[in-house]
C-alpha cells in the first residue's frame, strides 16, 4: 500500500471519509499529536488500529468528534460538572471519560463501561470529524510504545506502506497528549495529565482529583495505558534530577565512546555546549517544553546512541504531564513493557 501525505483539501477530506466509511484508517492532525482515525462504530476498523498500531488490546482509545456533535448518542450520563468542563475547555486538549451507551464497538474501551470522549480545536481535525459526523477513535499515530507524532513526517515514519493517507495539518503546536479525566463520579478525577492542568479544572468546578495508580496493582488501575512503556525514542537513554547535573556530566564522561545527545532545559545548554555532545534544548517556558518534546525525542533517536535526559527544574502545573512523558521515556523501571 503506498502512503500519501496530503494536505487538507476540500477533495483530501472526500478522500478521508470515503477510507474510513469503507473501515480503512487515516491518520490526522490534532492540537496534540497527530492521531491514528478510524470508524468508532466498525468494529473492524478499530481492530484494524490496534493492529497496525501493535497496540495491547487492554488499552482503550479515545472517541473524537467536532464540537457540533450531540454526544448523548454516545455517552450515558453527564454529569453537570462536566457540562462546564465543555464549555470551558473545549473544543482543546481536554477528553473526558463518562459512562458509555455502549453504542460504539465493544473494541473500543476495551471491555470497560465508560467511553473517553474529546473534541480536539485543531481546525484540520474540525473539518475531517464534521466531514465523516460520525465519532472517530484515534490514538496517537505511532507505533506503540514509540515516541507519538507531532508532525506529518513521523505518521509517515512509523507506517510508510500500512495507512492510506495521513492529512498533513502542519506541526502540532500542543506536543502532549490530552488530559484524560474522568467524569463519571461525584468530582473529576485526572487519569493522565497534560495541558489542562488539576488546578485548572479545579478552578472551574471547585474541585478534581488526580489518580495516583499502584502500578504494582496493575488490576486496580482506571486507565489501563499508563501502565505501559511509552513515548521511547530508539536509542539508550538515562535520566537525572534537575540537580544531578554533576552525575550527568560524569555519565556523560564515561560514556565517551558512544554519540551522546542531552535533552535539557535551555539554562543548562551552556554548560554542555562545551563538551562533545549533541544539545537537545526543551526550551525555556513549560508550553515550549510539551511542544518540543517529542520532536526533540525522535530527532535524538535518529543522531544519537546514547540519549541523557536531565528533568527541568519546574515541576508542577503543565509540567506535570512533561514530566510524565519524559520520564516514561527515558527510564522503564515501574511501568510494563
Ligand atoms: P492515546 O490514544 O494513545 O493517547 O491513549 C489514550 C489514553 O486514554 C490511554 O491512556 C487510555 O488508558 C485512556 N483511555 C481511553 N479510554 C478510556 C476509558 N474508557 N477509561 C479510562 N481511560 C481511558
Ligand atoms: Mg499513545
Amino acid at each position: 500500500m503506498q502512503t500519501k501525505i496530503k494536505p487538507i483539501t476540500p477533495e483530501t477530506l472526500s478522500e478521508a471519509k470515503n477510507i474510513i466509511l469503507e473501515g480503512g484508517v487515516v491518520a490526522m492532525p490534532t492540537e496534540t499529536v497527530y492521531g491514528l482515525g478510524g470508524n468508532a462504530f466498525d468494529d473492524g476498523a478499530v481492530q484494524r488500529i490496534f493492529e497496525v498500531k501493535g497496540r495491547p488490546n487492554d488499552n482503550p482509545l479515545i472517541a473524537h468528534v467536532h464540537s457540533g456533535y450531540d454526544i448523548s448518542r454516545i455517552i450515558d450520563y453527564d454529569p453537570p460538572y462536566a457540562k462546564k468542563l465543555r464549555e470551558a475547555f473545549l473544543p482543546g486538549p481536554l477528553t473526558l471519560v463518562y459512562p458509555s451507551t455502549g453504542k460504539v464497538s465493544p473494541y473500543v474501551s476495551c471491555g470497560l463501561n465508560t467511553l473517553a470522549v474529546r473534541v480536539p480545536a485543531h481546525a484540520g481535525a474540525q473539518a475531517f470529524l464534521k466531514e465523516v459526523d460520525i465519532p472517530i477513535v484515534a490514538p496517537s499515530a505511532n507505533l506503540s510504545k514509540h515516541v507519538s507524532p507531532t508532525s506529518a513526517k513521523h505518521v509517515f515514519e512509523d507506517f510508510d506502506g500500512k495507512i492510506p493517507l495521513i492529512l498533513d495539518g502542519g506541526e502540532c503546536v500542543g506536543g502532549i497528549e490530552s488530559t484524560v479525566c474522568d467524569v463519571t463520579g461525584e468530582v473529576p478525577v485526572i487519569l493522565r495529565p497534560g495541558l489542562i492542568t488539576r488546578e485548572m479544572i479545579a478552578e472551574v468546578v471547585g474541585d478534581c482529583k488526580e489518580d495516583k495508580p499502584d502500578l504494582t496493582k496493575a488490576e486496580k488501575v482506571k486507565s489501563p495505558g499508563v501502565l505501559y512503556k511509552h513515548y521511547s525514542p530508539r536509542c539508550k537513554t538515562m535520566l537525572f534530577l534537575a540537580d544531578e547535573l554533576e552525575k550527568a556530566l560524569q555519565a556523560i564522561a564515561d560514556n565517551a565512546g558512544l554519540k551522546i545527545g542531552v535533552l535539557c532545559e535551555e539554562e543548562k545548554v551552556t554548560v554542555l555546549e562545551s563538551l562533545a555532545v549533541r544539545v537537545f534544548s526543551l526550551g525555556d517556558t513549560e508550553t515550549e517544553m510539551a511542544s518540543r518534546l517529542y520532536k526533540l525525542l525522535r530527532d535524538a533517536e535518529k543522531e544519537c546512541d546514547l540519549l541523557i535526559a536531565i528533568e527541568p527544574k519546574k515541576q508542577d502545573g503543565v509540567m506535570i504531564g512533561v514530566l510524565n512523558r519524559l520520564r516514561k521515556a527515558c527510564t522503564s523501571k515501574d511501568v510494563r513493557h
